[in-house]
């Protein structure tokens, strides 16, 4: 086994390290305490990481892309999220679905789409299955007909007609295209009667709500959907009738959470003022730095492992989901202790400077993302067949 970064993926490591440090870190502090969420969204940084590349980071070479792997998509959003865990994300929900808008498109819509989002600097994308009545029972195995979305989608003529809103969506209002999945048969459950749609901003029928204000992850926008007889045209199907969760499954299942780079911005920041405030040679704060730091250790390399499996033969839902709950559990661990560690400083807000406790509040939106971790928990294990292999 060999765990050694490739010289290209360290390039693109280094890419990202330089530009979270060098642009997104000196702003972030500010918009997160002082900007409302419409307007928290730092567009400017968005231009800048397509100029290096990185927007298309995940289109095929063959395409104009750089042919991105799971593993250097990974590297790459834990390096953004070290200066901010929103912008991270929305780069990250991005370079998922150009996946999908690459992959599992047809060539029609490859021709319509993927011009727009390549020429476009500024062009995000978004995913959209939770609703205000489902969360968890969207993301993990719920067979009940009444489980999952409420919106529906129904034929008419040479077009869908699709009716319902959508909630909590990253990217939701700063998204060029969205991929939305909604019900075609709400007697069945969803594995049998749900389908995804790719619909662009300003589609007839379809508006931007309201964009949530957020505890952390405050520079990214999420927000609500809103789709009133909203004409989707036929070609802009996605998959199969019917078939949507397993497109929606194989593109949103948890492996690749930039979570670590909150937790190692604390733990530098804990670091720092451990030094600096004279309390580094305490015996617990010794033991608290070498706890944050196997945590770290730990949490990258859970999802590292996951995000090299992607796409492979080797790749399964159990394990993706898994590293998420261990991941996110851990950079919690992380950012609360360096909370602690800087003191009374810790449970201040500054908008000058990078705090822990911004890393913190970061990071809990994890608990709820691909379903909760609690919910995860219960359900992730009666999915694998008891005679059945772990993969180890
Ligand atoms: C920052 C952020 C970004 C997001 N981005 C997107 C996005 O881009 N696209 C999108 O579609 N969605 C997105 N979501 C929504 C996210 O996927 C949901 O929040 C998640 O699925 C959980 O749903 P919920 O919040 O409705 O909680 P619920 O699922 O309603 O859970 C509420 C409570 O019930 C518990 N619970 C749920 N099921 C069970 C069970 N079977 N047994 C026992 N207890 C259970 C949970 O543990 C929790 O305590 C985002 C959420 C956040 C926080």
């Amino acid at each position: 086994m060999d765990l050694t970064l490739a010289p290209e993926d360290l390039a693109l490591q280094r890419t990202a390290r330089a530009f979270a440090r060098e642009e997104i870190l000196p702003i972030a502090a500010g918009r997160d305490r002082d900007y409302p969420p419409e307007e928290a969204f730092p567009w400017h940084l968005i231009e800048k990481l397509d100029g290096l590349g990185l927007r298309t980071l995940t289109v095929p070479k063959a395409l104009g892309g750089c042919g991105a792997s799971h593993l250097q998509q990974s590297l790459v959003t834990e390096e953004l999220a070290y200066g901010d865990l929103g912008v991270a994300v929305s780069m990250d929900q991005t370079f998922k679905f150009t996946q999908l808008l690459c992959e599992e498109t047809t060539a029609g819509q490859r021709e319509r789409h993927l011009p727009g989002f390549l020429a476009d600097p500024k062009a995000l994308l978004a995913i959209a299955i939770s609703e205000p009545q489902s969360g968890t029972d969207s993301f993990l195995l719920y067979e009940a007909p009444g489980a999952g979305p409420r919106m529906t989608a129904k034929k008419d003529g040479d077009s869908y007609v699709l009716n319902g809103t959508k909630h909590f969506i990253s990217n939701g209002g700063l998204a060029k295209y969205y991929f939305i999945f909604a019900r075609t048969d709400p007697g069945k459950p969803m594995s049998q009667g749900l389908t995804g749609f790719i619909v662009p901003l300003g589609a007839p029928g379809f508006t931007i709500g309201e964009a949530h204000s957020k505890l952390g992850r405050r520079l990214l926008r999420n927000g609500e959907l809103v789709l009133r007889d909203c004409r989707v045209p036929a070609g802009d199907l996605l998959g199969e009738w019917n078939n949507g969760l397993a497109i929606f499954r194989r593109m949103v299942s948890g492996a690749l959470i930039p979570v670590m780079g909150p937790a190692r911005l604390a733990f530098d920041l804990a670091r720092r003022a451990v030094r600096e405030g004279g309390t580094a040679e305490h015996q617990w704060v010794q033991m608290a730095i070498s706890e944050m730091y196997m945590l770290i250790e730990a949490g990258r390399t859970v999802l590292h492992a996951a995000a090299w499996h992607g796409g492979q033969p080797t790749d399964d839902s159990k394990r993706r989901l898994m590293s998420k709950v261990f991941a996110s559990e851990a950079a919690i661990k992380v950012c609360r202790m360096a909370m602690e560690l800087w003191g009374e400083a810790g449970a201040l807000h500054f908008a000058d400077r990078p705090t822990p406790e911004k890393c913190w509040r970061d990071v809990l939106s994890y608990l709820h993302g691909f379903g909760t971790n609690e919910a995860v928990k219960l359900k992730c294990f009666p999915l694998i067949p008891l005679e059945g292999e772990m993969g180890w």
